[in-house]
């Protein structure tokens, strides 16, 4: 029988949640109510998930302006509307993507939809350990890590604490030929109020992640080491990249593109 604790229909996980917020239907009833809990502590989660999706497409559309033709995408999450592959292939038909998600349900409902796909694939990995990442047999099969790559980071990297997100960033990094691009959405904490940061926290450590990590605009500028940042910088998801009045607009996820 299966366990309450693992079993997904029990156990709600960070990529059914988000599925939850974008008001897809991968989700069971455990997924639902915690984002139910966390659109208690943050009203403009919903907002803030569909300003982050936004960002993702503008972001693949500006790497592909800039001759990118693959794309790893860490933390991909449950497929849904304007997925990598579909913006990429859309302008790029011979675009190539690697879905990486630590979460089954999410690399699985990714492999049906491309299952047609010999262009883009799902694995299941966990970005804590980059060098399985890496070495895994479809990124070698579908990827060329000798060519410029886009490295899709977007809003992972706070489901991941520092010891770890720090050394497997600067892994993968490292594994980027120059030219590709690095491309980050991260929860910020600056107007987060500290009881609601509490509440996420003890939210998400009954998921599949430990917790959710939001960090300062310093800490999350660390994670392009010196990649070269494409303005405007780091700015409020919904700002990048033509900018804004700088205002958070209820947002509190920032966002950056850096040049390897
Ligand atoms: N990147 C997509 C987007 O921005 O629309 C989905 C983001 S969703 C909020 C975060 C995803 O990161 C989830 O699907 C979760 O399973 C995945 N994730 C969390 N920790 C991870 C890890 N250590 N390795 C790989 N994926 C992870």
């Amino acid at each position: 029988m299966a366990n309450a604790d693992t079993d997904p229909a029990h156990r709600p996980s960070s990529a059914r949640i988000y599925d939850a917020l974008l008001g897809g239907n991968h989700n069971f009833a455990a997924d639902r109510e915690a984002a139910q809990h966390l659109l208690a502590a943050i009203p403009g989660a919903g907002e803030m998930a569909r300003a982050n999706r936004a960002f993702l497409h503008r972001a693949v559309r500006f790497l592909l302006d800039r001759g990118i033709r693959q794309f790893l995408d860490i933390g991909s999450g449950i497929p849904t509307v304007g997925n990598v592959h579909e913006v990429a292939q859309r302008r790029a038909p011979d675009a190539r993507v690697v879905y990486v998600d630590i979460d089954p349900v999410a690399v699985a409902h990714s492999n049906d939809i491309l299952k047609d796909n010999p262009s883009a694939v799902a694995v299941q990995a966990d970005m804590r350990f980059p060098e399985a990442v890496l070495e895994h047999p479809s990124v070698r099969a579908l990827l060329d890590l000798d060519q410029p790559v886009g490295l899709l980071l977007v809003a992972v990297l706070h489901f991941v604490p520092d010891d770890d997100a720090y050394a497997a960033v600067a892994r993968l990094r490292a594994a980027l030929p120059a030219g590709s691009y690095i491309v980050i959405s991260h929860g910020v904490l600056e107007i987060v109020e500290d009881a609601a940061t509490e509440q996420v926290t003890a939210l998400y450590r009954r998921t599949d992640v430990s917790a959710a990590h939001g960090r300062t605009r310093a800490q999350i500028l660390r994670f392009f080491g010196d990649a070269a940042l494409v303005p405007p910088g780091l700015v409020w998801v919904h700002e990048w990249p033509d900018g804004g009045d700088g205002e958070p607009h209820g947002m509190a996820v920032v966002a950056a593109v850096g040049q390897v």
